[in-house]
């Protein structure tokens, strides 16, 4: 049943309440890490349908993500005691495209039209590139792609861009080309991501009739995470929300030390346009978080006091726990490994102890961080689940590169062969590849071999015979190399001579800089086996053990992905100059590149309810090497009275920048050797435990392998790394 009278607001604070009965007219919540104003987000959302003030369908509310759509719906769903129907209740995009359904003939697409994924748009930008015979070595389509959509995120149509007056070729006729691209996709009934946005907020502004409608429908609209809007969500809300006769039922939460997309065309600035564009605007600051401890408010209040550019907020605890609760803990470690090991252990000591798997999470600066902590938890059996991103080895690039080596490793893999054979685009198409397999099965031999045969015959001409010859090439020098030099050089190379690592390289969309760093921890993870056949072994039983989706689980994700999301305990690992803050931002030098690093640390920190662990290490693995790394600036900025440190072998006195370990004693590198293991080797008859075999007892071992007999599943020669003693 639905809660009685209004006890939905007594569980609120004066300020939150303010924010939830002024119903009408602008409002403007800017407050700090929770401080509860999802909470009163929803809250609101249900005290307008409760108060019956509009219909569920006349509240318009935007969330930043389709899993903070879906629990507002579930927490709206609570305090009404049903779910309500028909929402106008998502993402920005997915609003949008709604929207665009309903109005697609006003910029020439029929209802029915589809929305393109990047390497489509790509594939469609080059074609319309070709008749300006771009220098495209200088001008990737990629680079131009980035351009258009920049504009987008603007809100520019073509006709809105203004006519570069750089005299560069590709500058000076990058409108012209974004003009076609756009005519390209209409023929096509297509759009692309930005589209969605841009079309819905250029009907708007030039259809009135299109725009009273709304107006008449959306009595209220309702925003999460406002700091991270851009332009062209901005001119969107702006023109819904405000009606014929100057009023507007808008209610914007955010805060400016959370704005952590600028990369993506966000504009912190919209929050100061906000008074200005709705003259008498209320706005109403929180200031009692609800969520962490006192030592956890403390730490990330002393860190982000470091951002010159903030509008300033004060936060207090408001829990009514009297405790300080736990200081936040900075470890260092010896490298990425040893980080590993100490995030599993302790994330299962609390575990043991009762605390659940769901409420602890690993945050990440970059994706390439997440292979370790994987494969340390597929070793001791901890369930965890990769929030907003796919799982190492199940990564688009990581199994390109992993059917490279299964191809290397293994030329009768045709699965492996043909996925790819045109990757990078070597000019093989459906039918080229029929004919390759046809003459495969009348030779009765692998594709691979087929393709070699037929390139030294003559079979294959051209362009694509070129590009299949320096394919093969690369597959058999590196087999020579495999045999001379071991497996990780001879990796390096063959992503590198097959072409594969200039495809990324080349590659300018923003998602191409991590997945050359994943590639990069690729390699490095090849180095902790003694083949290339170990290696790929390892992987396949990495990806095969299964998920049960009931279980609860321990999550990670990227800092950006866990914006707005809360754990009883965060794991911050890789605190590292170069990693945290990331070496692009490093390299590029500026001021706002480094606060809005600092911005994510703050995001990272305030994630957490009961504990936050900050890990640092003192070396990582750079291909083959090691090298030694520095503590990240943000450890220094640190309030000592809210953290305390321990040292698990890293550079032993972190946080003194000018009196770092690594100096006084000669770089790491050169000290380093393994790291000792704690795990003694394996008797025969002792009694083991695999994650997915169950208990047996080891019948026989060598160097890296245990041949094991299992109770439940037979006898079965497995690496050592994933067993446990018992
Ligand atoms: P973020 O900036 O991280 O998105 P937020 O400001 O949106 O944070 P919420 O997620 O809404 O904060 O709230 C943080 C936590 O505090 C939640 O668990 C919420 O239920 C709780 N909370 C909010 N207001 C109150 C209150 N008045 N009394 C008790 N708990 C509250
Ligand atoms: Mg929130």
């Amino acid at each position: 049943a639905p809660q009685s009278g209004s006890s939905y607001l007594a569980r609120l604070n004066p300020e939150q309440r303010a924010a939830i009965e002024t119903t009408d007219g602008p409002l403007l919540v800017l407050a700090g890490a929770g401080t509860g104003k999802t909470r009163v987000l929803t809250t609101r959302f249900a005290h307008i349908l409760l108060t019956e003030r509009a219909k569920p369908w006349q509240i318009l509310a935007v969330t930043f993500t389709n899993k903070a759509a879906r629990e507002m719906r579930e927490r709206v769903a609570l305090l009404l005691g049903a779910p309500a129907e028909g929402l106008w209740l998502g993402t920005f995009h997915a609003l949008c495209a709604r929207m665009l359904r309903r109005h697609a003939e006003y910029v020439g697409l029929t209802q029915s039209f589809t929305i393109l994924d990047t390497d489509d748009q790509l594939r469609l930008l080059k074609q319309v590139m070709e008749p300006w015979q771009i220098d495209t070595k200088r001008w990737p389509a990629p680079g131009l792609l980035g351009v258009i959509q920049r504009w987008k995120d603007r809100g520019l149509t073509p006709a809105r861009v203004t006519p570069s007056e750089d005299t560069d070729f590709a500058n000076h006729h990058a409108r012209a080309i974004y003009e076609a691209y756009q005519a390209r996709l209409i023929q096509l009934n297509a759009c692309d991501f930005g589209d969605l946005m841009l079309h819905v907020t250029e009907i708007l502004r030039t259809r009135p009739d299109v725009l009273a409608q709304y107006h008449r429908l959306f009595r209220y609209i309702l925003v999460d995470e406002y700091q991270d809007t851009n332009t062209v969500q901005y001119l969107w809300l702006r023109l819904l929300a405000k009606q014929a006769d100057g009023t507007a039922n808008i209610c914007c939460v955010g805060d400016d030390d959370q704005s952590i997309y600028s990369w993506r065309g966000a504009e912190v600035e919209n929050i100061l346009r906000f008074e200005k564009d709705f003259p008498g605007a209320k706005i109403v600051r929180l200031e009692r978080n609800y969520r962490s401890t006192r030592h956890i408010l403390g730490a990330a209040a002393g860190l982000i006091a470091h951002n010159g550019e903030r509008l300033g907020k004060t936060l207090r605890s408001g829990r009514d726990d009297p405790s300080d609760g736990e200081k936040v803990l900075v470890t260092s470690v010896w490298d990425s490994d040893a980080e590993a090991r100490s995030v599993c252990d302790i994330a299962e000591r609390l575990h043991h102890k009762g605390q659940s798997l769901a409420e602890m999470a690993i945050l990440v600066r970059a994706g390439f961080q997440t292979r370790a902590f994987e494969e340390r938890l597929v070793q001791t059996g901890l369930p965890y689940r990769i929030v907003g991103g796919v799982r190492f080895y199940e990564r688009a690039e990581i199994r390109d590169a992993l059917a490279y080596m299964r191809v290397v490793s293994q030329p009768a893999d045709d699965l492996a062969f043909e996925r790819i054979i045109n990757v990078p685009k070597r000019g093989v198409g459906p039918a080229s590849l029929q004919k390759l397999r046809e003459a495969a099965r009348f030779a009765n031999t692998p594709v691979s071999v087929a393709t070699q045969t037929m390139l030294e015959t003559g079979q294959l001409k051209g362009k694509m015979a070129d590009q299949l010859r320096t394919l093969t090439n690369a597959l058999n020098t590196t087999r020579d190399i495999l045999g001379r030099e071991g497996h990780v050089l001879a990796v390096e190379h063959l992503l590198e001579e097959s072409g594969y690592l200039e495809m990324w390289r080349l590659d300018r969309s923003p998602e191409a800089p991590g997945r050359l760093e994943n590639l990069k921890e690729l390699v490095r993870a090849l180095a902790d086996f003694g083949t290339l056949g170990e290696f790929l072994e390892h992987v396949s039983l990495v990806m095969e053990t299964d998920e049960k989706a009931q279980d609860a689980k321990l999550s990670i994700m990227t800092l950006h992905g866990a914006k707005g999301l809360e754990f009883d305990t965060v794991f911050l690992p890789g605190w590292e100059e170069g990693v945290f803050p990331s070496q692009r931002t490093l390299d590029e030098g500026g001021l706002k590149g480094l606060e809005e690093e600092r911005r994510l640390a703050y995001v990272g920190i305030t994630r957490a309810r009961k504990q936050a662990m900050i890990f640092h290490a003192g070396s990582r693995r750079i291909y083959a090497n090691w090298q030694p790394s520095m503590p990240s600036r943000f450890l220094d900025e640190l309030p000592e009275e809210h953290i305390s440190r321990k040292n698990e072998g890293g550079s032993a006195r972190c946080g003194l920048f000018a009196e770092q370990s690594l100096f006084d004693s000669g770089p790491v590198v050169a000290r380093r050797k393994r790291p000792p293991e704690a795990e003694p080797a394996f008797e025969l008859g002792q009694q083991v435990r695999h994650p997915r075999f169950g208990v047996g007892i080891v019948i026989a071992a060598d160097r890296n392998h245990l041949e094991i007999a299992f109770e439940d599943a037979g006898t079965k020669r497995l690496l050592s790394s994933f067993i446990e003693k018992l």
